[in-house]
């Protein structure tokens, strides 16, 4: 290994080796990875050590919205870095000013903290909703079972999965789950304590669930009726992935709601007091942010909440040129048509091939697709490893990377500006890798 050059002396099939030895002795296993290495990206395309190709519906897990190595995000990094990286919040940057009017802009009325990472920008929002209920004792948070809100200490409390708590005990207190699209469920699980509730718009680590409209306006009415603040987790799901800004947005419009347009208007119309993002903010440059309504973005004051890196000049120019490029090139149109003919196309295979697949779920460029039991895919059932990481894993060999998420469900998470040729491509080989374990 030279590490100057970060070459590999190997080179073929043995750099992928040399790769992996160096992992098994220096990186906390903390990951079960595929066994595939990257090098080089372009736009929805991925190239690993060995020059193989991948069309990459993963985009690095709903990071990567502009696919990679686009030519604008790679010129304002470096244009930004040539002029100023890092201040710090002990001072005043017009490019964080001006990415929080743009998130405010896209949102609503209200005010934005910046940080580093999703489980990051939660974590604010929990701290938000303790200091509104910190007077009246107020602390506990409810969420969903099968939700994702990150790995800190209160990410794993909050999030609704035992094997993400699993030898982490005592757990943060103040947090209980509930069953997701359920609102008598929530209803009840509302005790004196309760400051707020934290739900994802669309499910993403626990298989690609989205909330009815009829849920979220639900909860709305809750949280008004017994104070609570509504927090939206829209980490994954979020930043036009859906064909909106966020996904409660296309699914109060689905449902012939005006999404979050009339604040406060009776009726059906939609605002969250809190919303997280993250993952595609940025287009992989870390960046997190939340942004919190008005009558509560004052709550976090002077000396109660901060991060060093949080909204860096860096981390705003590239987030700002990502906003400029989804709206300049309708990006969320784009999303909203291929995401809705390539999960048109995905019910067809389900259709066709009910021993396989199961079902076909989400919104946008935010699809699931959920596999029939192991015990019914000769293939997997001798397999001691879950349908869905199987599924990804000859989806790689073939050619297209996914995401599983859960022992079912595979994830495509593609890069908004995926074209309908490379939309064809990846299901062209998802749909024979089907037709190879239905025989
Ligand atoms: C990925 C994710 C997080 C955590 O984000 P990190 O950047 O990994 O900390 C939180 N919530 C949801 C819904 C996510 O998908």
């Amino acid at each position: 290994m030279n590490i100057l050059t970060n070459q590999t002396s190997a080179t073929g099939s043995d750099a992928l080796g040399e790769i992996r030895t160096l992992f098994e002795r220096n990186v906390v296993p903390s990951y079960a990875r595929f066994d595939l290495a990257f090098c080089r990206g372009k736009g929805s395309y991925l190239w690993d050590v060995n020059g193989k190709r991948y069309l990459d519906f993963a985009g690095g897990i709903a990071v990567c919205c502009l696919g990679h190595a686009h030519p604008e995000i790679a010129e304002v990094i470096a244009a930004q870095a040539r002029e100023l990286v890092h201040v710090s919040n002990l001072y005043y940057h017009a490019l964080q000013g001006r990415l929080a009017s743009e998130l405010v802009r896209l949102i609503g009325p209200g005010k934005v903290f910046f940080c580093n990472s999703g489980a990051e920008a939660n974590e604010g929002l929990f701290k938000l909703a303790r200091k509104f209920g910190h007077e009246e004792g107020r602390f506990e948070i409810l969420t969903a079972y099968n939700s994702f809100h990150g790995r800190t200490l209160a990410g794993i409390a909050a999030t609704g999965q035992d094997k993400v708590k699993k030898g982490f005990g005592p757990m943060v207190h103040g947090f209980r789950h509930v069953p997701f699209n359920d609102l008598d469920a929530m209803r009840n699980a509302i005790s004196p304590a309760t400051v707020a509730i934290m739900v994802e718009g669309i499910q993403g680590e626990g298989g690609v669930n989205p909330a009815t409209a009829q849920y979220l306006l639900g909860l709305r009415k809750l949280c008004d009726e017994f104070n609570l603040l509504l927090l939206m987790d829209e980490v994954q799901c979020g930043h036009f992935r859906t064909g909106r800004f966020h996904s409660y947005q296309r699914i109060l419009e689905e449902a012939g709601h005006a999404g979050n347009t009339v604040p406060d208007s009776p009726g059906g119309s939609f605002i969250p007091d809190g919303v997280s993002m993250a993952k595609s903010l940025g287009n992989g440059f870390p960046i997190g942010a939340f942004w919190v309504r008005d009558k509560y973005a004052d709550l976090l004051g002077p000396g109660t909440h901060a991060t060093t890196y949080g909204g860096g000049p860096l981390g705003c120019a590239v987030a700002l040129k990502v906003l400029e490029i989804i709206e300049r090139d309708s990006l969320a149109a784009n999303a909203r048509a291929l995401g809705a003919w390539l999960k048109n196309e995905l019910a067809n295979l389900v259709e066709s091939h009910p021993r396989v697949l199961k079902a076909v779920r989400g919104m946008g460029l935010m699809i699931g697709v959920e596999l029939a039991e192991k015990e019914k895919i000769p293939a997997f059932s001798a397999v001691d490893k879950p349908a869905s990481a199987q599924f990804a894993a000859r989806l790689n060999e073939a050619g297209v990377l996914t995401v599983p998420a859960g022992p079912q469900v595979v994830r495509l998470l593609p890069a908004l500006n995926l074209q309908q040729n490379e939309a064809e491509e990846g299901l062209d080989i998802i749909a024979s890798v089907v037709r190879q374990l239905a025989t």
